[in-house]
């Protein structure tokens, strides 16, 4: 879906509004808040009245689009150009393309990322899985001498797992919160995120990796040698990781770890979904923002 599309599909607010009734509830309106499907519609006003509950509402209640006072419209855009933007789409940009500040820009990004994050969904990864830590944000505190990176910094780590499948791969990426990655919490993400007993997992020479090939086939990355050893390299997660920062520090700039989830949520989302029909990919995401959260 691009642009034109929207304004095809989507003429005027109420074709936003009947199109949303339609994937939340089919022909059977039920109540947002009593769940009761005792409704009566009044159509002028594109609203329902719950004869339960007594209450009226209309299909954005309890959505991503609930208590908003701008066009449906406005929000599928939104919704289109925070898919196709490959490395992401700044507030202010954002802003810019729909006619709307930059704040109002930015929380409406936040909300369409609560549609686009992973977690209900259980992936597992399977066949050749590549594995590799990244550290993100958080600049080195004033002080601390010269500007270290990576492993032992205070910086964010981030573990991310993909199956190598020459485009189709799915990615799996995780935020380490409390900052402390060790040996024990690398494998306990493969036991959840890997089928274990049909994969091979590559990582490099990093020591946290080193109970894996108890748990499963393991190949590790020399980097001191200079050429690329056959299949074993980690270039798949290598490139997302790429992508990544180049999202974070080209678009985002400054991410605090709450949100640091969320947009790292929005690349695998987008990385999972490469393949997917533009079309598909739009009406799904809205799928997942009108299922009520
Ligand atoms: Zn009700």
């Amino acid at each position: 879906m691009d642009i034109v599309g929207i304004y095809e599909v989507f003429p005027t607010n109420d074709h936003c509004i009947t199109h949303l009734e339609k994937v939340r509830w089919g022909d059977k309106p039920k109540c947002p808040y009593c769940k009761s499907p005792k409704v009566t519609p009044r159509p002028k006003e594109k609203r329902h009245h719950c004869n339960n509950c007594n209450t009226s509402f209309s299909v954005t209640v309890r959505t991503i689009f609930h208590h908003t006072h701008l066009p449906l419209q406005k929000w599928f855009l939104a919704i289109t150009l925070v898919l196709n933007a490959k490395k992401g789409i700044a507030a202010r940009q954002l802003g810019r393309d729909l006619h709307v500040n930059k704040d109002t820009a930015w929380r409406m990004a936040m909300k369409i990322r609560d549609a686009m994050m992973e977690r209900e969904q259980r992936i597992i990864l399977q066949g050749l899985v590549e594995m590799d830590e990244t550290y993100v944000g958080g600049k080195p505190r004033k002080g601390t001498g010269p500007h270290k990176r990576g492993r032992g910094t205070k910086k964010i780590p981030v573990v991310g797992m993909v199956e190598r499948d020459k485009g189709k791969g799915k990615i799996k990426v995780e935020v380490i919160k409390n900052r402390k990655l060790d040996g024990k919490r690398l494998k306990a993400l493969v036991r959840k995120n890997v089928d274990i007993k049909n994969s091979t997992l590559f990582t490099d020479e990093y020591k946290g990796y080193l109970g894996i090939k108890t748990m499963m086939p393991h190949k590790v990355i020399n980097h001191s040698e200079w050429y690329v050893d056959g299949d074993v390299h980690t270039n798949t997660i290598e490139s997302f990781w790429a992508l990544l920062k180049r999202g974070i520090i080209g678009q985002y700039h400054k991410v605090s770890l709450s949100y640091l989830a969320k947009y790292i949520d929005e690349f695998s989302y987008r990385w999972n979904n490469r393949k997917t029909d533009s079309d598909d990919f739009f009406f799904s995401t809205l799928q997942r923002a009108v299922r009520g959260i």
